[in-house]
């Protein structure tokens, strides 16, 4: 078993710091760094730092050892969070779920696949053939995932992840059943990796991807880098594409016409007000427009095709809860944390009404999860004071008033809305709101900025430029109604909405603020019959360097993931909670009264003897079956004490 960390290295969990402050916090954060002690709790989740070196601390030893354990019994780690989720689900078929947030480089990805690599391990110990190949599905299908995630083009016009969910079925045995997966898109502007043709190929055909799909996806990522390259010119008034072997060679990949391609780039079929059809030439900016909208849409659908492709494999099948039990699940949730730029835009503040609304849901899931329990144990109601962001929500959501709708507002209404247009009409409707203002409020503002959100973590000041065209769906029907004609039925398949003509299509769009709201209060619906465990993942450096701690950029992570308040939460309800009988059997050794047997007319008065002993009586309340105990403190010290006995 592994042994608790002597004080040298810092406190194991930031619920035992003296005073909850930034400055002791990260003092803690550093030193543990530094001691190669990159896990931390914050109660039952745990803050994780990117040790930019391989770390000797996930072999089957390490596994062994958490395996069943109780948090406080081991040092910090992903497989104490992973266990306490499984064991929850498993001892009392709870539905749990992990959210692994932070930004970008932070270490989500490598966590995520920590904690399905433990889960896999340490369930199906009869090594059954079917339960073992549903969970070597699952591990690859994360390995396509990542290796399709990072496929990137050329130029800054891809889309990139910022958000993927991977729910795993089990059964009442508590071995994997099967998965489903959500991936959560978002443009992002600046990218410039090249993608391994061999990661993604060989993690296609784990999964059991056809030779024709296989060709499709090449063909498709083969598009996407040939329109990376693509130019137009003007001569003289009309606008032509710079070399034509592009369009051919395009054409040939995507199995269309040439001349539907040069169309589809250069002209736009619109309905006019009396219903005629007609085909309108792009100006060369309108073509760029156009095809960056179309290049993105093709990685976007693909993606999106590879994920549904996946899901129909991993997707439990022939289930019967009467023959089977009940099937729980575990979710995990690699998430962008809050994101705070020197500029901040469109992106930043989608992925930051995200984080609203997860803290939102956090919030009601600990309320909730602790009104329950304490109703249930007799325990009296404590109040616990933190900040409820539900106004911030409301802020970002509410309809008719919130800012997606005053978005939504200006994208569909017809004439000509900029972007400084849309930013007056939420001064009117927003300007009273407390945790919102602009720089018509605020003349200190910098430039280039625009309007002021004050999040749960902080003030974020967004740019509104761009926000409208971010907002609308950029891509002209011709593109769509080009790949739904292509004679290959893989990417025919990814574009079923290209068979409607011009006069069909909605005028009323769905944007893609609105989109994205509908996806993330999906996620939280789907997170909020769940108890949730937390991995909060820092970045220490910009370089990559495994030995520098940057004091300016861990701070700024820190206060954007909003730890400290969680380090409230925790503090002001009871951090531990442990049976009577569980808590006597480890801990009478630390008190003679209850050593080797207590004499004592019930468990619970033992278990009083014991803490009365230990002075931390001021510490606990007592359920009718169980202890609970407001600081993991107490709990340390009596796990220090036996681990100096035994
Ligand atoms: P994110 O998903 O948050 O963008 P990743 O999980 O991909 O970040 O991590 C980025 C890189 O940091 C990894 O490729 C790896 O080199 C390093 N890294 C992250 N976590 C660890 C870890 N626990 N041990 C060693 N290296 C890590
Ligand atoms: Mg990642």
């Amino acid at each position: 078993m592994a042994v608790l960390e002597g004080l040298e290295f810092g406190k194991s969990d930031f619920v035992l710091l003296d005073e909850v402050n930034i400055e002791q916090f990260m003092e803690n954060l550093k030193l543990r760094f530094e001691k190669a002690r990159i896990y931390t709790f914050i109660g039952e989740g745990v803050v994780s730092v990117n040790p930019y070196k391989q770390m000797d601390i996930y072999g089957k030893e390490e596994i062994n050892a958490y395996r069943g354990r109780e948090l406080y019994e081991n040092p910090p780690h992903l497989y104490a969070v992973a266990d306490a989720a499984y064991k929850a689900m498993k001892r009392r078929a709870k539905d749990t779920c992990i959210v692994v947030s932070g930004e970008s480089g932070a270490g989500k990805t490598e966590a995520s696949k920590y904690i399905m690599q433990y889960i896999a391990a340490i369930t199906n110990p009869s090594q059954r053939a079917e339960v073992e190949s549903v969970k070597n599905v699952l591990l690859k299908s994360n390995c396509v995932l990542e290796a399709f995630g990072n496929a990137k083009t050329n130029r800054n016009d891809n889309s990139s992840r910022f958000g993927k969910y991977m729910d795993i079925n089990f059964n009442f045995n508590g071995d994997p059943t099967g998965g489903h997966i959500n991936n959560y898109l978002l443009e992002k502007t600046s990218n410039n990796d090249r993608y391994s043709h061999n990661a993604v190929l060989s993690a296609l055909n784990v999964i059991g991807f056809s030779e024709e799909e296989i060709h499709s996806i090449y063909r498709i990522l083969g598009t996407i880098l040939i329109l990376g390259n693509l130019q137009f010119e003007t001569d003289r008034e009309s606008v032509l594409v710079v070399g034509m072997g592009d369009v051919s060679h395009i054409a040939e990949l995507t199995s269309t016409e040439p001349d539907n391609v040069t169309k589809s780039l250069l002209y736009r079929t619109v309905a006019t007000g009396g219903g005629e059809v007609i085909e309108k030439g792009h100006s060369e900016k309108e073509a760029c427009f156009g095809r960056d909208a179309f290049t993105k849409a093709l990685y976007e659908r693909l993606f999106g095709w590879i994920v549904g492709r996946i899901n129909a494999v991993i997707e439990v099948k022939d289930y019967n809860p009467v023959l089977h039990g009940k099937n729980t699940v575990i979710g995990v949730l690699d998430i962008y944390g809050f994101e705070i730029f020197d500029n901040n835009s469109f992106e930043q503040f989608c992925i930051n009404y995200c984080n609203e609304k997860l803290q939102q849901l956090f919030i009601q899931l600990i309320l909730c999860q602790e009104q329950d329990e304490y109703r249930r144990e007799g325990i009296i109601w404590q109040h616990i004071d933190y900040f409820n962001n539900q106004i911030i929500v409301d802020l970002v959501e509410q309809p008719h008033k919130g800012i997606i709708s005053v978005l939504d507002e200006a994208c569909l209404s017809v004439g000509k809305v900029t972007d400084t247009v849309c930013l007056e009409s939420m001064d009117v409707k927003l300007g009273q709101h407390p945790h919102y203002t602009s720089r018509k409020v605020d003349k200190t503002m910098e430039f280039h900025r625009d309007f002021r959100i004050r999040h749960y973590a902080g003030d974020v000041t967004y740019s509104v430029e761009g926000f409208l065209d971010k907002n609308k769906d950029p891509l002209f029907q011709d593109f769509k109604r080009l790949m739904f004609n292509s004679s290959n039925p893989v990417m025919k398949e990814m574009w079923p909405d290209g068979q409607l003509s011009i006069t069909e299509v909605t005028k009323r769009p769905l944007t893609a603020a609105t989109l994205f709201k509908n996806s993330i209060v999906a996620l939280v619906e789907k997170l909020s019959c769940k108890e949730p465990y937390y991995v909060r993942c820092i970045k220490p450096n910009d370089i990559k360097s495994p030995a520098l701690f940057d004091d300016a950029r861990c701070q700024h992570q820190v206060a954007y993931l909003g730890l400290l308040e969680n380090v409230r939460v925790r503090r002001a309800g009871f951090a531990c909670r442990q049976a009577y009988t569980r808590f006597l059997q480890r801990y009478k050794m630390t008190c003679e009264n209850t050593w080797p047997n207590h004499l004592m007319g019930t468990d619970r008065e033992a278990v009083e003897a014991i803490v009365t002993q230990h002075g931390f009586q001021d510490d606990v309340a007592y359920g009718h079956t169980m202890l609970f105990v407001r600081t993991p403190k107490s709990l340390f010290t009596l796990e220090q004490e036996r681990a100096a006995l035994v």
